[in-house]
């Protein structure tokens, strides 16, 4: 049916839908709702018996297992305390290694025998699962013949209740490994990762004479984007259906020239979207923060205060799960693809990082006293060594399908993995290396003479947005992730990287001061060091021109433009040595993920490219004859001749692709290679004379929403 202008007139439309009408004022006390549906540290506070609490909080603080023989009492009042909020089912609920979370629900209740049933809930099953997991990419760990995966209960990450209009799930958040011990998830090396971290980096903190802190966190503070279309035009568009971008369209008359939307007042029916999946988020105990208008039309931007890094990677799942829900209450639904619509900015995901002490201190914070900025310059040069060193490993822990039309392409930072420190801090590294106290007066972070640090004179608000990995005040800011990215891979690796790094400067402090020199001179010279060796990966400038491209290459940086060129990294030496030096991650388990990526990357192709084909032949081809033949009609020489070439080269174009997609008979890289080589570019070949035709074929005609409708209509 020939599309009409009502259509978008009908897509305007939206209700409330009741959902966020009559929600209590979030302003006044009592009506709190944060953290309602989670069983954290208040809610087993008031349920456990006191030694059992105890026990937990005492476990949870030092990053230790709980004492199996108090599970049966953890799981009797976690029982209790869902059956009272309408669960009736629970699931463990994990990560596996496609990056999304999965769950199977098994019911409370059990039968007694009797023709009745009883409501069952015990330690073992709190504790430890076991789902039929055979259909879970695992890489080659586990043969289908020995299926058996487990999950098991991760008691720092708090269970919580999912709503549903017609029940409640409780959901137990877990780790999923095979039954050898392997991790087949995210959440296993991430909690390794940040053990490794811990350990590492309470080492240095004794040896900068720190006696408080027993325990580091790594922290994470996510900032997602997202795009918010209305529903009408998704389901016309098989394309966004089945791919999540759209294959097709041409670019509208109006972009982001015009810089209106970034910051802009948020549309109503966007806003009220927003505010209920804000609430929802906050009875999880995710703590949302911030909301803005991002630049591309129709796109925006969520971010939480930052929490540690497990928790957080749970929190950022099911803030994108909930995204997606809640906006279809309002008619509207929610893109976490990266690239939705060819030009036209694309949805990234800044991952934010730092570590923190039990005790309350952030090492990536410079402070007011010589001291605490001796520690600050350790660990933010470990940071530098650490990504100079596995730069090529952090692009590949965020490589996926979606990023490669992002990164590199003028709107998100390249390919190239740098620092930028901001001008203060590169000054105060400058004037370490040269051995000069600084010359100006009224900046003088060095005293005269001595190595002796008064305050550091930082602040945040010294950005370079076009960097991939920025300082920014008190944490470093990795931009590189895409939005659909699970952050558990990439925090894995900056958490082990980091821990290595801090070991070496560790390892060097302790010669210094064994040597005989003081404390503050040590580290100045260890600094010095790191600074003069990993310097290259340091840079200021606008990432996004093509001199920093031919600089970086005179640097030695690497420029892993495509996703295979990065996938590798995964299991090179180097990142097989770290990773299995720290009890990460083994070189089984690299390779599994090595080969879970690879399998993502062609499977995904293949889907968008026969997409493209049947949406090509069935849905536009038809569309340009029919605009053919009306021409025909009339009998307009003149048109016909201009716009029949259009039809011959689509039709051309088509069987290009068509024959592109015939199984070429090849695997794993090969296979991933002629993807990107051959089949993306007669996608793009198909592309360009679609995007041709449907500026000339009969807008009546046009079988799909254009870009013009898709992103301007809220
Ligand atoms: P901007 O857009 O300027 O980068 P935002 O306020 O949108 O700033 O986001 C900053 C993010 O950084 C928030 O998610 C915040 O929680 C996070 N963040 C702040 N401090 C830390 C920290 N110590 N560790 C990790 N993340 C942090
Ligand atoms: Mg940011």
């Amino acid at each position: 049916m020939p599309r009409i202008r009502q259509d978008n007139v009908t897509a305007a439309q939206w209700s409330t839908n009741g959902g966020a009408l009559g929600s209590p004022d979030l302003t006044v006390a009592g009506n709190e709702v944060f953290g309602a549906n989670v069983f954290g540290t208040a809610a087993q506070r008031q349920r456990l018996p006191k030694h059992v609490f105890k026990a937990l909080q005492t476990a949870l603080a030092k990053g230790e297992a709980l004492d199996t023989s108090l599970a049966d009492s953890v799981a009797q009042a976690m029982k209790g305390w869902a059956l009272e909020r309408g669960a009736t089912h629970y699931t463990h609920w994990f990560q596996p290694l496609t990056g999304m979370t999965a769950e199977k629900h098994d019911s409370f209740y059990g039968p007694t025998g009797e023709g009745t049933a009883i409501a069952e809930f015990s330690g073992k099953e709190l504790i430890q699962g076991e789902p039929d997991a055979s259909s879970f990419p695992t890489g080659g760990i586990r043969a289908t013949f020995e299926a058996r995966g487990y999950t098991a209960w991760d008691p720092t990450s708090p269970a919580f209740i999912l709503e549903n209009p017609n029940g409640a799930l409780l959901c137990i958040p877990t780790a999923f490994v095979s039954w050898t011990g392997e991790a087949l998830d995210t959440k296993i090396p991430l909690l390794r990762s940040m053990d490794a971290l811990s350990k590492a980096a309470i080492r240095a903190l004794r040896l900068l004479g720190d006696e408080d802190a027993a325990r580091v966190f790594t922290t994470v503070g996510p900032e997602q984007e997202y795009f918010l279309i209305d529903e009408q035009y998704y389901y016309e568009r098989p394309d966004l259906v089945t791919t999540g971008r759209t294959l097709f369209g041409a670019k509208p008359p109006k972009g982001h020239e015009l810089d209106e939307h970034y910051f802009g007042s948020i549309p109503e029916r966007i806003l009220a979207c927003m505010m209920e999946t804000e609430r929802e988020l906050f009875k999880l105990a995710v703590p949302v923060k911030t909301r803005h208008n991002e630049v591309a039309p129709n796109q925006y931007e969520l971010a939480p205060v930052f929490e540690n890094s497990n928790v957080g990677s749970d929190h950022q799942q099911l803030t994108m799960q909930l995204l997606q829900n809640i906006a279809r209450r309002y008619g509207l639904v929610c893109l976490l693809h990266e690239k939705p619509f060819a030009g036209v900015n694309g949805s990234g995901k800044h991952n934010n990082w730092s570590m923190g002490t039990d005790s309350g201190d952030n090492l990536l914070e410079p402070g007011d006293t010589p001291h605490e900025n001796i520690k600050f310059l350790f660990f933010c040069s470990a940071v530098i060594k650490a990504v100079d060193r596995h730069q090529a490993l952090l692009r590949a822990s965020v490589a996926n399908v979606g990023q490669d039309h992002r990164l590199g392409a003028n709107e998100a930072p390249p390919a190239i993995i740098s620092i930028f420190l901001g001008g203060e801090l590169e000054r105060v590294f400058d004037a370490i290396v040269s051995g000069e106290a600084a010359s100006s007066s009224d900046n003088d972070f060095l005293g005269l003479g001595t190595p002796v640090l008064p305050p550091l004179p930082l602040h945040g608000g010294d950005r370079n947005r076009t960097s991939p990995f920025a300082f920014t005040g008190n944490k470093f800011e990795f931009r590189t992730l895409g939005a659909s990215s699970s952050l558990g891979l990439p925090n894995t690796v900056l958490n082990t990287i980091a821990a290595e790094a801090i070991d070496e400067l560790s390892d060097a402090l302790e010669a210094k001061i064994g040597d005989g020199e003081s404390e503050i001179e040590a580290v100045i010279e260890v600094v010095k060091e790191v600074y003069n060796e990993h310097r290259r990966i340091i840079f200021s400038g606008d990432n996004y021109t093509e001199e920093w491209e031919v600089e970086a290459q005179s640097r030695g940086l690497e420029n892993l433009r495509s996703t295979p060129d990065a996938l590798p990294w995964l299991v090179e030496e180097q990142t097989v040595g770290v990773m299995g030096r720290y009890g990460v991650l083994s070189e089984r388990e690299l390779k599994a993920r090595f080969e879970v990526s690879v399998e993502q990357y062609f499977v995904k192709l293949n889907i968008e490219s026969e997409t493209a084909s049947a949406i090509a032949r069935t849905m536009l081809l038809p569309a340009a004859v029919r605009h053919l033949n009306e021409l025909l009609v009339s009998g307009r020489e003149g048109l016909i001749d201009e716009f029949a070439p259009f039809v011959a080269d689509f039709h051309t174009a088509i069987l290009g692709l068509e024959q592109a997609n015939e199984d070429p008979g090849l695997e794993g890289m090969e296979l991933a290679h002629y993807m990107r080589d051959t089949v993306i570019p007669a996608m793009t070949a198909v592309r360009e004379v679609a995007d041709r035709l449907e500026k000339l074929v009969a807008d009546n005609l046009w079988p799909l929403p254009k870009y013009s409708e898709i992103l301007f209509i809220k």
